[in-house]
């Protein structure tokens, strides 16, 4: 693509200014446009991520937004728990500084929020309440609910989950781990993480995410001053990347892990391939890459997130307790970012095939959940 190419970016969130910051390095000039009035707010984020986010990508990313280093995780569910101990395995951000260091000295137009994108002969024309723009590229890195995504008719098949998050001033019992504590149905769950600083965050990702952390907190004995309330929306599915002229990335493009619900490091390689595709003039060669590299593991994960999702409770407490006697393998093998290789050598384990055998006696009582089960097997 030709360096005059004019490259527009909707949205200045983490993986549109990871885009920017790319695109700049190889000689464009994106221009973001950002409804916001600055970068990093509102948050919309429990704010952990793994080490790979700051020793993986192909720019710097600055650590100052590093506020604590998590060494594990206490487990539960259903009144069950195990712990899971890895030292270094994570770290948690300030968000806020996290997306501003991501945006240093990037060209961002503020308060333009985008409304349409109309495509015309050689590029859109981006209709927001601040004027109309033309680009030759449009990006949509414009979040769970991207206008570029709906606009454009990318296809989509998604889901939108509930976040909720309050920040609290308590001292936690453990300073570098964090508790997860899932509910029904088994993908969503509530956390609280230690911010390493006298403050913690608790959070939850479920249908009814206020009456849930209230009750949670309650139920736990969390209390202390709320310092700051958050809330979003975490886009779980499959996406459409590429048309025409136009390409999404990061939330707008569902590149979320599907069982812990994370994004940014998904996101952030997967402005990467987009880059690259920018820089050799080949838009459809970002979707093609970004298949080969995360598509089996999101179809997988997805499967697992159906499958626990439509499971009786005698069979998830089959599996959480199955998954609490092998903690030492997910301790041993476990990928922050790549959660199938633990699932593989635990499917592959015949120490499972009791448990694998009580989820197919549940199943089969249900041949429609089969059916879409295997509708949903990674191709
Ligand atoms: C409660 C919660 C907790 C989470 N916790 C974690 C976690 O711990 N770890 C992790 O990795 N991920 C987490 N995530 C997911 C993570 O926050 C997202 O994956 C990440 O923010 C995606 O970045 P993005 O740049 O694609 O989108 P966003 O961060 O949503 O940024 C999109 C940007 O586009 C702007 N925008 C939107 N629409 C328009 C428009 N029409 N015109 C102009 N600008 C627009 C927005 O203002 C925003 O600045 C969490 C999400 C939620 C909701």
């Amino acid at each position: 693509m030709k360096k005059s190419t004019k490259i527009i970016i909707v949205g200045a969130g983490p993986i549109g200014c990871y885009l920017g910051q790319l695109l700049v390095q190889m000689g464009f000039d994106p221009l973001l446009l950002e409804e916001h009035s600055e970068v990093g707010k509102p948050v919309q984020c429990a704010g952990i991520v793994g080490r790979g986010v700051f020793e993986e990508m192909r720019i710097p990313i600055s650590k100052k937004p590093i506020l604590n280093e998590i060494a594990g995780a206490n487990v539960a569910f259903n009144g069950s728990s195990f712990v899971l101990n890895r030292s270094k395995v994570a770290y948690i951000i300030d968000r806020e500084m996290f997306d501003k260091e991501l945006s240093s000295s990037l060209n961002i137009e503020f308060n333009t929020q985008l409304i349409e994108a109309h495509p015309i002969k050689d590029g859109y024309i981006l209709k927001t309440n601040n004027g109309e723009y033309f680009a030759n590229l449009v990006i949509g890195a414009d979040g769970p609910n991207s206008k570029v995504r709906k606009s454009l008719n990318f296809v989509s098949d998604m889901k939108l989950y509930r976040g909720y998050q309050y920040r609290v001033k308590m001292t936690p019992k453990q300073q570098d781990f964090v508790d997860v504590h899932y509910v029904k149905p088994f993908s969503l769950f509530t956390w609280v993480i230690p911010e390493g600083n006298g403050t913690v965050r608790v959070g939850t990702i479920c249908n009814n995410p206020y009456q849930e952390l209230a009750d949670f907190m309650e139920k736990t004995g969390i209390s202390g001053e709320i310092v700051e309330k958050n809330a979003g929306a975490i886009p779980i599915g499959t996406c459409q990347l590429v048309r025409d002229n136009a390409a999404l990335v990061g939330d707008a493009a569902c590149q979320v892990k599907p069982i812990t619900s994370g994004g940014i490091y998904y996101g952030m390689k997967s402005a990467e391939l987009l880059a690259d595709a920018i820089k050799e003039g080949d838009l459809a060669s970002y979707q093609k890459r970004w298949s080969e590299e995360f598509e089996q593991e999101i179809r997988v994960c997805l499967l697992v997130r159906y499958i626990m999702e439509n499971m009786g409770d005698d069979v998830l407490l089959k599996i959480f307790s199955y998954v609490k006697d092998n903690a030492n393998l997910i301790e041993k093998i476990g990928d922050f970012e790549n959660h199938s290789s633990v699932l593989w050598s635990l499917v592959l384990n015949p120490r499972t095939y009791p448990t694998i055998g009580s989820l197919l006696m549940g199943m089969a009582k249900n041949p429609k959940f089969i059916l879409r089960s295997l509708l949903r097997l990674p191709r």
